[in-house]
This record gives structure tokens, sequence and C-alpha cells, in this order.
């Protein structure tokens, strides 16, 4: 019967109207194959709603897609694509081998349709093909469709019993509420959360609470003690689990050596201590002693070690071996077991504060300009005048409102929802945009000590290397999880970047240089074009990449060392593309170590695919950090 279903089963399906890749845009459904559809649902308690359907008479090509490298946001991680009239839909099953049984059956079934494709593009698309390059999404396809085989040519394995009227369905996923009892996630909470508006769920630091849904990445529905039910932000809650270090206050997981010991000093409490990551992937815990002999304050670092054998020991001391790292700890809480103190005080990360969410709640991007009071003035860019200001009276924030005529607003708002799904601890975060009115408002987190320019001018001379090395890990942190999220800045640079109070550096005006409507800044032969910043393939053929934010990461490197001067200072755009042409390069800053500046150099390459990315680049600055065993 055309109505049987053939296959079913939960996957997750990348949203078709969208333009580019944002974790919003996976979304899980139910998907129902029979001999005539493909439907897809949206499950809901007990109902299921039906969201949209593709007749197989429409399908032209069924295939896997080949993800060549490109990181896929969601927790399915094998793509098919099913593609019908001018649409390409891409589904993302769970395992490879149910991947495989829903493009044999789904062959199967369009076989006899009359414009199967002679061509397709094997991978996805993204604003372009990320195969052949093509920027049109009609383009013709690169790569010969196989109806009769799989991608790699070869034969499809035979279907079960040799014809396919007689395939059986999959087996059926398990009843719904076993599926609920076994996906069931427990948490807990890392942070207070008041929620913001009636949806949301508040949460009580260290309480624990059940995962319902997991609407996107950045928020998720939880379900706490009394059974109420709301969304959360997925950053202030960690996993349950024995293993999940998280859960301490004395774990502090993305912390460095330099800045573990200015929180240590700075707490200034006899055998404060924190457990972090150390770069070699193991964990190092760092304790300050207010006077190690004749010697004043120390602070000193020490890698856990595991032992080789199974199951597997940690320590600190040979003597002292636990299977678990919370037992460590808690042994040495008591005992100081060869270490310079016992760990009396733990010290959490930063001031405790919480982290900034992705938008206000769930699904709201729109901010309602009543509920903004505007401040003080903080300073005028590109668009407009910034100012401090205040949401419902209570979070601070920083409001940019766009001049007339300086931004191209409607292609910015359309994209102002994949930017505040961008969420990172080292990005300067968007929380939400006023557009009903003239001019527009941009809502953002506010950064009380302003850009990293003039705050590493107004301080020159009061920076150890390692504390401007830790100021450039802050910044490739930021740009690693764009690099991650194929998100291209554009115009990296000290100026985008923004401090706040806990001296945390974090990436500012991602993507905006697309929305500059200003020839001197958008054409590279333009006065205000950021030419210093940029590779030749940029100045060249505006070809933009997360290699080109390499190259101007390099340059920031260069400002932040030199504490901010301009680069190439003596030479106008038009020099520095002759120099840069003819290998020149900036010079070495005296308070840059030779490998540090060879980092820079790495990102001067001509060539962008011999520049490291931005995940080499964190790796080489965290084991330049960690390398310095000279503790205070
Ligand atoms: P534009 O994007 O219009 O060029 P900028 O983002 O460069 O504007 O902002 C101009 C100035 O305003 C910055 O140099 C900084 O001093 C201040 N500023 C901008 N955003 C913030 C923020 N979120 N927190 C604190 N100060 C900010």
């Amino acid at each position: 019967m055309s109505w049987e279903a053939i296959l079913e089963e939960t996957m997750i399906k990348r949203s078709q109207q969208k333009k580019r890749t944002s974790p919003l845009n996976y979304k899980e459904r139910v998907f129902v194959l029979t001999r005539s559809k493909l439907s897809y649902y949206e499950e809901r308690a007990e109902k299921r709603f039906k969201k949209g359907s593709v007749e197989l008479q429409r399908v032209k090509c069924v295939e896997i897609v080949k993800n060549g490298g490109v990181i896929i946001p969601c927790q399915n991680k094998y793509p098919f694509q099913v593609v019908y009239d001018t649409s390409t839909l891409y589904i993302f099953a769970p395992s490879n081998e149910s991947r495989c049984v829903w493009v044999q059956n789904m062959k199967e079934e369009i076989r006899n349709n009359p414009q199967i494709m002679e061509k397709f593009h094997p991978q996805f698309w993204q604003g372009e093909w990320l195969c052949c390059g093509q920027e049109d999404k009609l383009a013709p396809g690169c790569e010969e469709y196989n109806l009769y085989g799989d991608i790699s040519r070869k034969p499809l394995p035979p279907l079960p019993e040799n014809e396919s009227k007689s395939r059986r369905p999959l087996p059926l996923p398990p009843a719904k509420q076993e599926t609920v009892e076994e996906r069931e996630e427990v948490v807990i909470a890392l942070y207070d959360f008041e929620g913001t508006e009636s949806q949301d769920l508040p949460l009580r630091r260290g309480e624990e609470y059940v995962i319902t849904e997991k609407c996107d990445v950045n928020w998720h529905r939880a379900r706490d003690k009394n059974g109420k039910e709301g969304y959360i932000p997925s950053n202030y809650v960690t996993p349950k689990q024995d293993d999940n270090l998280e859960q301490y206050v004395w774990y502090s997981k993305n912390v460095n050596r330099n800045k573990a010991e200015e929180q240590l000093q700075k707490e200034g409490k006899e055998g404060g201590f924190m457990v972090r990551n150390s770069s070699s992937g193991a964990y190092t815990v760092s304790i300050y002693t207010k006077s190690l002999g004749d010697m004043g304050p120390a602070i000193r670092h020490y890698h856990i070690k595991e032992t080789d054998g199974s199951p597997k020991q940690f320590y600190l001391a040979e003597k002292h071996q636990f299977s678990n790292i919370p037992d460590l700890i808690e042994y040495h809480t008591h005992n100081a077991g060869g270490l310079i103190t016992r760990l009396r005080y733990p010290v959490g990360s930063g001031s405790g504060a919480a982290p900034t969410t992705a938008g206000f709640s769930y699904d709201k991007w729109e901010i309602d300009p009543c509920e903004l009071t505007f401040m003080k003035e903080l300073g005028s860019g590109q668009f407009g005048v910034v100012r401090l200001g205040k949401w419902r009276a209570q979070h601070k924030v920083a409001i940019k409102a766009i001049r007339e005529g300086a931004m191209s607003e409607e292609d910015f708002i359309e994209e102002a929802k994949v930017m505040m799904s961008l969420s990172h601890p080292r990005l300067v975060q968007l929380y939400g945009v006023c557009t009903q009115q003239k001019p527009i408002y941009l809502v953002t987190e506010f950064m009380e000590l302003g850009c990293l320019l003039n705050y590493v001018r107004q301080r020159r001379g009061s920076f150890s290397p390692q504390n401007l090395l830790s100021v450039c890990q802050d910044v490739s942190q930021g740009m690693q999880y764009l690099e991650h999220m194929h998100f291209i800045h554009r115009d990296l640079a000290a100026r985008n970047c923004l401090v706040n109070e806990s001296n945390v550096v974090k990436v500012s005006d991602f993507g905006m240089a697309r929305y500059v409507l200003d020839d001197q800044y958008t054409s590279s032969a333009g006065a205000k074009f950021p030419v210093k910043w940029s590779p030749p393939e940029v100045f060249n053929f505006c070809r933009y990449s997360s290699k080109s934010d390499v190259w101007s990461f390099g340059v920031l490197m260069w400002e932040v060392f030199t504490e901010g001067k301009m680069p190439f200072e003596n030479s106008s755009n038009h020099e520095v593309v002759n120099m840069v042409m003819q290998d020149q390069r900036l010079f070495r800053p005296k308070k840059a170590p030779p490998q540090i500046y060879q980092i820079m150099e790495l990102c001067w390459r001509e060539r962008p695919e011999e520049r490291p990315s931005f995940a080499q680049i964190s790796q080489m600055i965290t084991d330049e950090l960690e390398t310095d065993n000279q503790s205070s």
C-alpha cells in the first residue's frame, strides 16, 4: 500500500530556508518513508505534527553527502541529500548504517522517475557548492550520479530477498516512552539563570535538571525537580556524569597558566587552588601559598599523572594513587602529600560570573526598544554611535544605533539570527536587534574596558610577554570557534576586539564588513579598506576565507606585541601592497620572543593553504604559555 511505512526513524533535518549553516537550522524530525512520500514530523509530547513532505515522484536524486572535512553542527554525523524540483533536502542520520538503508531504499523507490539527474553535487550547498565552488544553486552537478550503486560506485548490496516488493520495513524504534526514558539526560546547573520570558525555566546553581528537548545548540528545554518545564541556555548546565569535572567548583577548564596565576594571586588565599586543562591534554593543579620558606608567595603547577595500567590511576605524588580526579583532590585537601601546601581553598574560574546567552531567550531576537534605557556614549564607528544601556533596567548592554545609509540593513537583519546563534566565551555576544524603527539598533554584550587597541596603548609598558600572549590566546580561541562554524570575520584587527572588566578579550564585529555601505571601506582601493591587515588574495581578488582571517590575526598579534603600534606606520596602503607582494613582512616586535614571531610569520605565508588553522594557532600559543616553567 502506498501509505504503509517502509522506513521510519528520528533524524535531523537542515532548514532549507537559511543561507548559512547555523546550529539554529538543524531540527530533530521523525522521517517516514512510504511508497509515495517522504514525510517529516515534529514529535512533541504525545503528538506528532506534520512539518512537510516530498512526493517521491518529484525526487531526482538521493545520495549520501561527502562532508569533506566540514564540521556538522548537530549530533547526527551522517548526511544524505534528497534533491527534488529545485530544492535539496539535507538529512542527517545517526549512523552510517541507517544512512545506507535510507539511501538504498529511496533509490529503489525513485528508480523509475522520469527526471533522474545525470550529475549531482557530492558535497553541501553552503552559499556555494563546496564540491565544485559553483555559486549558482541550480548549477549542474559535478559528479556522475549512479542510481544503481553507492557513492563509491560499488553496486548496492542486495536488498533482503530478491524482489524490492518483498522488502520489509526496518524495525521501528522502540516505543515512545522507552525512548524518552533511555534518552533522558540529567544535567547540573553551573550558574543561576533567572529567565527573562515566561517560557524560560529558572536555574539554581548546583541543582539537577532533566533535558527534555535540544531545540538548538544554545537553548534546550529542561524540567526541574518540581516538574516545571521551560527553556534554558545550554552553556549554563553540564551533564551529570561521574567523570565530568565541570560540576566541581575547583575546575576551570579553559584557564591558562598566566590567567591561573593572576586569579590565584588576586584571591591571595593560602592553599588557593584550581584544576585546569593543560596543553598536553591532561590536567594541571595550580596552587598558591603565601610563603614558601623565605621566598614569599609562590605558585606551583603540578601535572596530574596517569598510570599506564588498566584501570588507570591518577596521582600527583606517586605514593598516593586514585581511580579518579575528584578522589585525588579530596585526598590532597586533607594532606599536602608532597605539594607546597594542601588544597585548602578552591578558586573558581573568572569571578564566577555567568556567561552570556545566545540572545535573551529561545527564539527571541527582536528586542522591544521601550525596554532599553540609554546611558553614556561609549564610542562611535563605521555604523554610528555606540552607547551603554540597560535592558529591562537590569542587564547592562551596548547599543549600536545604525546611522541612516551606513548599512545594508535588510541583508543584515536576515543574517542577524545566524549571528545571534554564534555564542562563545571569546566572542562579543549579539543579544538582539530592534528593527521596527529607525535608526535600527544592535544590542550586544557590554565590554567595560573598551577596544583592545586602546587597552594595550593605554597600558603600554605594563605587560609581560606572557600577558600579551594570553591576549592573543583569547582572540585565537574566539577565531577558532568562528573557523569551526565556517564563519569568516573579514575585518579582524585589534580595533575590532573588546576587553571586559576581567581583562578577557573577545572578538567583535564578525562578518559585519559585508553590510557596510561605504566604497572607501569596501573597495580594496578605498582609503578605509584594511589593507594592512589583508593578505594578497584579499587585496588583489577579495578572496576571503578563514585563512585570510589567519593573516589578519598575525597582524593583530603584531599590534598586541608592539602594544598598539600602527602596522607599516610610515607607508601608505599602496606602498604596503607592493611591499607585501615583494615578500616584505612586519618586523619582530621587541617584546615578541623569536618563537612567538614565528607564529606571526606562519600567518603571513603567501599561500593561504600553507597558513596554520586557528585550531593549530591556539595549540601553539597554549604550548608556549605552558612551557614557561617560571612560577612566581
Ligand atoms: P562600528 O562597528 O560602527 O565601526 P565599533 O564596534 O568599532 O563601531 O564601536 C565603536 C567604539 O564603541 C569602539 O571602539 C568601542 O570603544 C565602543 N564600543 C563598541 N561596542 C562596544 C561594547 N560592546 N562595549 C563597550 N564599548 C563598545
